[in-house]
């Protein structure tokens, strides 16, 4: 039966090829680059980044050389940025434990910081075409319908159960780097979540598809509701035409990333000038010139916030030392959560046309 499964999966890649921008890089850095956009991205939406990526660093050296700050302005708007900075101390640990030459073995390439079992078995595959099974959520849903898993693969038995059997698979088909590539295309292309059972190569013999479980599998424990969090962000503009920006140092959600001041409450229940005064010591209350609010969706959080306009003049106190104000030509420098991007692009960076 294995056998069965990669040879006909393996023709089904030579059938239905998939054009990915990273397919012609077969160096293990940029499949580095490549499989840590991806891991929380959808294909198409990480391409330009991966593109971008490479034209502003070409190799580990490069990526070694640079700050946190540049890379996150390159970074911004893909989310989850310990992603980025994981990749930096990675190139930094190259650079610094094997001169700037990629490693070349599984067991080097795991002991990069950030670079976990999926990663290593990526890059040791497709660069070196080392007999190593990636698994990802493709993957996992193939797997468990073809072999009928019914262990939840969230738990470390249903993990390993599907790494076995992958690894398995792999090693039969005699071409790690093609049924690599094969199995995870075939998962986004064909067994997708709602799957093209009808002209499927295996649907002889899947299980899932055979004993009609098709729908249920892979087998996942219900999620957790979102928790909800209030961010209420000032857009301090100062009588230079400046506005206050400050980096998130805490052990939190975009943390290394900056933002504008903030107040983070229990309610979405507006602020009132006062308690804006004195939370942030201004001397004398500021004129809120408007207020606006938007939702931004994380993985497990939905952030609620709450934006106020205020001008600062030469009367209020400014002593927050963690504030930096920053004038319009010097922003593009920062990188900060995608939504208050694009509430200081609407709200500062075009006000003039508007
Ligand atoms: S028959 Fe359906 S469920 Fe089974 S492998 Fe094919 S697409 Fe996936």
């Amino acid at each position: 039966m294995t056998q069965f499964f990669s040879s006909t999966l393996l023709l089904w890649h030579r059938q239905n090829p998939i054009d990915h921008a990273w397919k012609k890089d077969v160096l293990p850095y940029n499949i580095w680059v490549s499989e840590i956009i991806l891991q929380q991205t959808r294909v198409a939406q990480g391409t330009p980044y991966y593109i971008k990526f490479i034209k502003n660093y070409p190799t580990v050296l490069a990526l070694s050389k640079t700050t946190e700050k540049k890379l996150f302005s390159i970074w911004e708007g893909l989310g989850y940025y310990r992603r980025a900075s994981n990749m930096l101390k990675g190139a930094k640990y190259i650079v610094e434990t094997y001169n700037g030459k990629f490693p070349k073995t599984y067991k080097e390439i795991i002991e990069i910081p950030g670079v976990g079992p999926y990663t290593a078995a990526a890059i040791s595959s497709f660069a070196y075409n080392l007999p190593h099974a990636v698994v990802d959520g493709n993957v996992n849903r193939v797997i468990s319908r073809w072999h009928d898993i019914d262990e939840d693969l969230t738990k470390q038995k249903g993990k390993k159960q599907i790494q076995t059997i992958a690894q398995r698979l792999l090693e039969e088909s005699k071409e790690p780097s093609l049924f690599n590539q094969a199995i995870m295309d075939f998962g986004a292309n064909q067994c997708k979540p709602v799957p093209i059972c009808e002209d499927c190569m295996f649907n002889k013999k899947c299980k899932a598809f055979l004993l009609n479980k098709v729908g249920v599998l892979p087998r996942k424990k219900q999620k957790k509701a979102k928790k909800k969090r209030y961010f209420h962000s000032f857009l301090f503009t100062n009588h230079l035409g400046n506005i206050a920006i400050q980096k998130r140092t805490a052990k939190d959600i975009w943390q290394g990333l900056y933002q504008l001041p903030m107040i983070e409450t229990k309610s979405i229940q507006s602020i009132k000038s006062i308690e804006i005064k004195n939370h942030f010591s201004l001397g004398i209350e500021p004129n809120i010139l408007k207020t606006q609010k938007f939702s931004q969706i994380l993985s497990h959080q939905i952030i609620q916030f709450v934006f106020y306009n205020i001008p600062l003049t030469k009367e209020h106190e400014i002593k927050n030392k963690s504030w930096t104000f920053t004038s319009k030509s010097k922003i593009k420098n920062y990188g900060f959560p995608k939504t208050l991007t694009s509430y200081i692009s609407n709200n500062y960076i075009l006000d003039e046309c508007h």
